[in-house]
């Protein structure tokens, strides 16, 4: 485990899934974990209260994304919360992009105009505005972690509009290493394949036979776990990734390989 101790993190959509098992590794490492969520109060609470549980420290923090004054509304309550549990100026250390959306979208020919713009209002536009704002309270020497998905190495026509914004994302990371390298901020990327989370649970929870296709498309033979996307993160989050930058991770188990 890395040590953390003394550190600040915001994980955004830390309220359930792969963002709740980010936290808690943070968290579990030794940072004040700010842990952002969009309306599930009662699944922030728990994410929050099972840190607290473990002695670890985290508070959360509200904000749709994807609508105006988004970023701000989550920065002011980051500022807030960090002066509050820290006691001083507002300082963040680690920033992980993890919230998006992927509400059952179709190919090019059935995409909407509303539709593509939300896709890209809340998976791209936010972090891009989020990095934006933070990077004054980020300190030298900091981390950015954006959450992309394996969709921009294997082609999935029945997502398109999603996995252009993981695209988006992925340029993102890669340019931000290089602007901020003289800050000594590192930027990088995980990209997950398909992990048992809430927004998978439609198609997969409770269905073997989904679960075994999934399998045996993965070299390690399993359906991934949010757990499995916490521990790149939070090797990258450390300092032992100190010298790895402008990276994407492909965390899938070898998937498609
Ligand atoms: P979930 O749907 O389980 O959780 C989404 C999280 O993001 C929740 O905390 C949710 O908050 C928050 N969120 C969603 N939309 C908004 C919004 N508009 N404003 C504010 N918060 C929002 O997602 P996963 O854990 O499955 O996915 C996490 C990341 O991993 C995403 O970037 C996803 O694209 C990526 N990924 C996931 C894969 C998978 O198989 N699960 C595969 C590849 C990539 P609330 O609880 O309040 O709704």
């Amino acid at each position: 485990m890395g040590d953390l101790t003394g550190k600040t993190a915001l994980v955004t959509g830390a309220s359930r899934g792969i963002g709740r098992a980010i936290a808690r590794r943070l968290a579990a490492d030794g940072a004040l974990v700010a842990v952002h969520y969009g309306s599930n109060e009662a699944a922030a609470k728990e994410t929050v209260d099972g840190i607290l549980a473990a002695g670890g420290r985290a508070f959360a923090l509200q904000a749709e994304l994807g609508v105006e004054g988004d970023v701000d509304g989550l920065v002011h309550a980051l500022e807030d919360g960090l002066r509050e549990h820290t006691g001083q100026a507002p300082r963040l250390d680690i920033l992980v992009n993890n919230a998006a959306i992927n509400a059952a979208g179709g190919p090019i020919e059935t995409e909407s105009p509303e539709r593509f713009e939300r896709l890209f209002a809340v998976n791209v536009r936010a972090p891009f505005f989020l990095v934006q704002r933070v990077l004054p309270l980020l300190r030298d020497g900091g981390r950015i972690i954006n959450i992309s998905s394996a969709v921009t190495r294997i082609a999935l026509p029945e997502t398109i509009a999603y996995s252009m914004t993981k695209g988006a994302l992925d340029v993102l990371g890669h340019t931000l290493a290089k602007h901020l390298g003289p800050r000594n901020i590192t930027v990088n990327t995980v990209a997950p394949a398909t992990v048992d989370t809430d927004a998978n649970a439609f198609w997969l929870r409770g269905n073997p036979e989904t679960q075994e296709l999934v399998a045996a498309d993965t070299a390690l033979g399993r359906v991934g776990l949010p757990d499995d996307i916490a521990a790149p993160v939070a090797f990258l989050a450390s300092d032992d990734a100190r010298w790895i930058t402008g990276q994407v991770v492909h965390a899938t188990g070898g998937c498609r390989l």
